[in-house]
């Protein structure tokens, strides 16, 4: 019996369940398992997880067979709910050579080629077993065995394949029964790929004392989601632990798109990287995730009516969904559809003339507001008179037709003026036409519809002008102000919430400028309004608009909950997966080929110039005319007078101001260091002097630590010193692209001697590798908040710290697997180089 240190004969039942009552024990079973309450539901979806069979809720027999008989037996116990519980136990611990199994009905797998089980068992402790000591296991054995269907189950135990062998992190002793405590284990493996329709799993038992609560067995899924006003499907992760599947997107109804939105479904079920998006057509606006459209004009009425001419009047339509900016009238000749007429008007009437008289016309009307336009309405049709009434009517129409052709005359003359001064001043856009509304000129030039180019605003004699051409001026009572969340050059930045009659609220930051500006200063803090304005693309920030009617005057803009790129970066250090930078740097870059494709030389791009949002998209913010280098605190007078951030800025840019998209590459290469060394300062210390002197002598940053030698290498290519040697944004997108596809090809970090060999000598906090003390050495890796734990516990020399292993980081509560990374690596490259004879550790 237990206690008496004599072997005890084999029990009728397993020893620990003889002092409770079988089901006394199971209740505390339950009770101990995570809320306490069955699951219920084959197919329920616990998160990104998809069960194919959770024990637990199997109402019936579960149809699991065990062999021997004496070998897994199952308590047939019920729930409070009278439910059954399947518990199956083994407990042959006296005897030799136990060989049990325990086999699972057939599991179809659904299409998922990688599967999870997870298992709730407790462990009997051997050492408290008496007797039997020399044969009792703590262990367990797991198998599975594929097959297309349920014939499986009479192969032989050498066809399974083992998982794994499941050992507990907590077995329980006679003393825990005797206080009613029970270690509930719980264990997660996986197995992929799976090429069969399901599977067969098959727990060994070798001489344990094993009560197996619960089997659960799932697959992980990216579950639909809109983003971007695009559809993701529910999508099973691939078979591979590290794989990344790129699932396209399909554009929520009304909504079209240029480049087909992507995004990533990783191995745990997130959805990672979001390329693209749909925008919503025409007249349709965007709305929780969904674009609806406003209602068509419904109520068109005949006025006066000539024999060249019908005069129309119509209601605005019963939900405009937005500000209705000026509505489009076709009209054309019953039966002669080929020919039409298209008038356009912001008035909700209109007079067609020109009309034959005695025929028919068919009009059909449509409204434009931000988003554009609407759907036409039902066709009307309405008949001009014949000839013999039209007469008087003609007469009382001469004094109005003289009218219109005085006032054409005067505005083909204002039009003309206009563009000809358009063509002195760089840039104009003729507004009354049409036909010529589609027309840009710039610099004297027409360009064609669908060319974008970035105008600069300082080409308007009038900056005002420049701001109400691309920015929409915003009442202020439609702002509310919710806190300040940081501080510009001209004023405050806050949050706060945009509402815009017949326009879901929105979230968005508000950039004031202060009170006693000059004119100066307005102009130019509002020509960062001009230039974002001119933007439209999901890696730019986007501008709402600004309130520049009443005081204080403001920039809009969408809200970036994270804020600026390298403080989030410094926050969350070590925190993020390799793909998940390379999507922050995706997003920056294909920002920059848009910018780029405008003709926009950025000249500022710096991680605290880029914002990210809580999907982790980063935009790239900060537009500027000459004020971009004087608010930067960065920026530094050069020997010609200007302003330059060095240590982001291109050599020819920095030499004689050479600032092109090229030096932009420069800057974004610099970007992508920041961003892998979590918003480490370029450069570290070095004065501005001996960054342009080192980097005039050809050095050039070192990999950060734990950097893929693909990145690494970008990094390199967009710092070459002939600029046209560096690669353009496009290609910089399509090599991202590249490497998210295949994340494989991320495995190959720089290794630690070639980043020791490409250090910057003096400069970096590694280069001397001497490290004074155990503290410096933390500080030099960002490790500083472990300093004092170090320590305490020991670590106070180098020599000390040279022995620390993972184990006793995690035991001094490092446990973030960044920053044991980082330690362990710093490590090992002192190691490294101390072999090489560089460093005296
Ligand atoms: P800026 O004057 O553009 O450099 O903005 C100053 C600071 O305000 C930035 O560093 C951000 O922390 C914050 N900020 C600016 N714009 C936004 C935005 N759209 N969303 C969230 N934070 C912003």
């Amino acid at each position: 019996m237990p206690g008496s240190g004599r072997p005890s004969p084999p029990p009728p039942r397993p020893p620990w369940v003889l002092l409770p009552s079988p089901a006394l024990l199971l209740l505390l079973l339950l009770v101990l398992l995570p809320g306490g309450t069955l699951r219920s539901g084959l197919d329920s979806a616990v998160g990104s997880e998809v069960n194919l069979l959770d024990s637990r809720s199997v109402m019936g027999d579960l149809g699991w067979i065990a062999y021997p008989k004496n070998g897994w037996e199952e308590i047939g116990e019920v729930d409070e709910n009278y439910a059954p519980i399947h518990t199956y136990q083994v407990c042959r611990v006296m005897e030799q050579s136990q060989n049990n199994w325990l086999l699972t009905s057939w599991i179809s797998n659904r299409g998922a080629s990688r599967i999870f089980i997870e298992l709730k068992f407790t462990l009997r402790d051997c050492n408290s077993l008496p007797g039997g000591l020399g044969t009792c296991k703590e262990t367990f054995n797991m198998y599975y065995f594929e097959t297309d269907d349920e014939d499986g189950r009479n192969v032989k135990e050498n066809q399974y394949i083992k998982i794994d062998t499941i050992a507990a992190d907590e077995s329980f002793t006679e003393l825990d029964l005797g206080d009613r405590v029970m270690k509930l284990n719980t264990e997660v493996r996986d197995v992929g790929p799976l090429t069969k329709k399901g599977f067969y799993l098959a727990f060994q038992d070798v001489g344990a004392c094993i009560a197996l609560v619960s089997v659960r067995v799932y697959y992980k899924k990216c579950p639909e989601v809109i983003r971007n006003l695009a559809i993701f499907p529910d999508t099973i992760t691939g078979a591979d632990s590290s794989q990344l599947l790129e699932v396209l997107g399909s554009c929520v109804n009304h909504s079209v798109t240029d480049e087909p939105p992507r995004m990533h479904c990783s191995a745990e079920g997130e959805w990672l990287v979001p390329i693209g998006k749909c925008m919503c057509k025409a007249g349709y606006e965007e709305k929780n995730n969904t674009c609806q459209a406003p209602s068509p004009i419904t109520n068109v009425k005949k006025g006066k009516v000539a024999k060249n001419s019908i005069s129309l009047s119509w209601q605005e339509p019963d939900r405009p969904n937005g500000i209705i900016l000026e509505y489009e009238i076709k009209y054309f000749e019953k039966d002669q559809e080929t020919s039409y007429t298209i008038i356009k008007s912001k008035e909700t009437k209109i007079t067609a003339d020109g009309l034959k008289p005695a025929s028919v016309y068919v009009f059909q009307i449509r409204a434009r507001t931000a988003a554009g336009y609407g759907g036409f309405s039902r066709r009307f049709e309405f008949e001009t008179s014949p000839v013999s009434v039209a007469a008087s009517s003609d007469q009382t129409q001469i004094p109005i037709i003289a009218v219109s052709v005085t006032v054409g005359v005067i505005l083909l003359a204002v039009v003309i003026g206009f563009l000809l001064s358009g063509r002195r001043c760089g840039y104009s856009k003729a507004k009354q036409d049409p036909e010529e509304e589609k027309m840009h000129f710039h610099n004297g030039h027409i360009k064609l519809p669908g060319v974008r180019t970035y105008i600069d605003p300082h080409t308007y004699e009038d900056p005002n002008q420049a701001v109400h051409e691309f920015a929409k001026e915003i009442e202020a009572s439609c702002i509310s102000i919710e806190r300040v969340i940081g501080a510009g050059e001209f004023g405050e930045v806050c949050s706060g919430r945009l509402k815009i009659p017949g326009k879901r609220e929105l979230p968005v930051a508000i950039k004031t400028l202060k009170v006693g500006y000059t004119e100066k200063q307005r102009r130019d803090f509002l020509g960062e309004a001009s230039i974002m304005g001119q933007f439209d693309h999901p890696n730019i920030i986007h501008l709402e608009g600004v309130v520049t009617k009443s005081k204080p005057v403001m920039i809009v803009t969408e809200y970036m909950e994270n804020g600026s790129l390298d403080t989030f970066l410094k926050k969350n250090d070590g925190q993020f997966t390799v793909i998940q930078l390379v999507g922050m740097l995706r997003g920056i870059a294909s920002g920059m080929k848009y910018l780029s494709d405008m003709g926009y030389v950025h000249r500022d791009l710096a991680a605290r110039n880029i914002l990210i949002n809580s999907n982790l998209v980063c935009k790239v913010s900060d537009f500027g005319l000459s004020r971009i280098l004087e608010d930067d605190p960065e920026a530094a007078y050069t020997t010609r007078g200007g302003k330059i951030p060095i240590r982001w800025t291109a050599p020819e840019a920095i030499a004689f101001r050479k600032f092109t998209s090229a030096s932009d590459v420069w800057s974004y290469g610099i970007v992508m260091w920041e961003v892998v060394s979590y918003g480490e300062r370029p450069y570290w210390e070095m004065t501005n002097q001996d960054v342009i002197k080192a980097v005039e002598e050809g050095y050039r940053l070192p990999s950060p630590m734990d950097c893929p030698a693909a990145l690494y290498q970008l990094m390199l290519d967009c710092w070459q010193k002939d600029r046209n040697s560096r690669p353009k944004f496009d290609e910089i997108v399509c090599i991202l692209d590249k490497l998210i596809r295949n994340p494989s090809s991320l495995k190959t970090l720089v290794n630690a001697s070639s980043r020791v060999s490409n250090l910057l000598g003096e400069h970096s906090p590694l280069g001397n590798g001497v490290y004074r003390s155990v503290g410096e050495w933390l500080e030099a890796i960002k490790m500083g908040r472990y300093t004092e734990i170090f320590m305490e516990n020991g670590y106070s020399s180098m020599d000390a710290v040279a022995q620390v292993t993972l184990e006793d980081l995690r035991r001094l509560g490092v446990t973030l697997v960044g920053h044991q990374k980082k330690i362990m690596n710093s490590l090992q490259e002192m190691k490294v180089q101390l072999v090489n004879g560089m460093v005296p550790l």
